[in-house]
């Protein structure tokens, strides 16, 4: 393997607890642990290694960060009670940002119940183990996938969120769901945040990124859906990481009065019992610039030196035809500015890809 040492591998003593980030060995979780780290924080990560794709990526991802002295790992699977119940009691954390999940959308056609029992189950273990130690912030992924065949550009945190497309989509919504009523019932601040199609060095291999790279350099066709039209709020994942560390500072409070939540929140739920809005907000996370998919796969041909053999095919089944994101309400709360362009954070990925993959 050859990769690119952590940035900045921090030994200070940890500050303030340990951080819990499930999914710690997954594309974005690992970014966001070494990111952790680097600022001097303990991480407790959880991962179950799962095989859906590449397991080796993954344990290349962690042995990144294994072995630093504020790391500890636990191989676990979120729905197994026990275990996450005896995670949250050894370790306590103070803080948790929960990635792991079933991610993808085509892979739920042959495993539907994969997507309840991490996704659903997983997320109310979670909730519990918040509750069962008092969690003084919890961040969580949601997706833009909840937005549906909404049409309405760019997509803001008021519009509707009813239809959701797949099941991948109906889980994450539900994620949602329940984080506001634990909110709102046992006052666990928490933060949902929905990103926009993440990208960046040491991705998923089942995204089109990666699935494109791998072909073009194998002078394979790739599979253009919805012939290339549909746009995307591509994202690159350092300015994820970006927003994942400073909301994770800023845990939402209860508020007395419903004019103090942030505008264009769709959660100014009172609480029956009194005005107070329980402390959980929902924001999007993506870059503002929307994409069209031919223009993506361009900007890869010219970093790739190479033209890439379209197999062009409709829209499929459960894919939303654009995303873009409104991010007003996440840079009102935390300055939010993505910082990198689909030029720069496609080079990044292929000098990635090129040294990983010797390609
Ligand atoms: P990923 O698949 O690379 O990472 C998820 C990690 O969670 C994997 O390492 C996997 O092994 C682990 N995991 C899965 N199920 C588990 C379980 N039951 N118990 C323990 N570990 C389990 O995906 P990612 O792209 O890093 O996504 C991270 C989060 O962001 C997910 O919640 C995903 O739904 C969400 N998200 C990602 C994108 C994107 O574009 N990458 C977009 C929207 C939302």
């Amino acid at each position: 393997m050859n990769s690119h040492p952590p940035k900045n591998q921090n030994t200070k003593a940890p500050k303030n607890g340990p951080i819990l980030v499930t999914g710690s060995a997954g594309f974005i979780g690992s970014h966001v642990t070494r990111r952790l780290l680097a600022d001097g924080h303990a991480v407790v990560g959880l991962d179950n290694l799962n095989e859906y794709y590449d397991p080796k990526l993954k344990s290349d991802r962690l042995a990144l960060f294994a072995k630093h002295q504020n790391y500890k790992h636990v191989t676990g699977d979120l729905a197994d009670r026990d275990l996450i119940e005896a995670v949250f009691d050894k370790h306590q954390p103070k803080r948790v940002v929960h990635l792991a999940a079933q991610a993808g959308v085509r892979y739920a056609a042959e495993n539907p119940h994969v997507y309840v029992s991490s996704n659903v189950t997983g997320t109310l273990h979670i909730l519990e183990g918040c509750r069962q130690t008092g969690v003084e912030h919890l961040v969580f992924a949601s997706t833009s996938s909840v937005y549906g065949a909404n049409t309405k550009m760019p997509f803001s945190e008021h519009d509707s969120t009813e239809h959701p497309l797949t099941l991948y989509a109906a889980t994450k919504k539900a994620n949602e769901m329940m984080a506001h009523s634990y909110a709102h019932l046992y006052n666990i601040p928490s933060t949902g945040l929905r990103f926009f199609t993440v990208y960046g060095p040491w991705g998923r291999p089942d995204m089109a990124l990666f699935l494109f790279t791998k072909a073009i350099l194998a002078g394979e066709p790739i599979k253009v859906f919805n012939h290339g039209k549909h746009r995307r709020s591509f994202t690159y994942v350092d300015d994820i990481v970006e927003g994942i560390v400073r909301i994770l500072k800023k845990p939402p409070k209860p508020t007395e009065d419903s004019t103090k939540t942030p505008k264009n929140q769709s959660t100014k739920t009172p609480d029956p019992a009194s005005s107070r809005v329980a402390p959980y907000r929902i924001y999007n996370i993506g870059n503002e610039e929307s994409v069209e998919l031919m223009r993506y796969i361009e900007v890869l041909e010219k970093e790739l030196g190479k033209k890439a053999k379209m197999e062009m095919l409709p829209l499929q089944p459960g894919d939303v035809p654009d995303t873009e994101s409104d991010v007003t309400n996440l840079t009102e709360a935390i300055n939010y500015s993505p910082q990198v362009n689909v030029e720069e954070g496609v080079a990044n990925f292929v000098k990635w890809y090129r040294d990983y993959y010797k390609a």
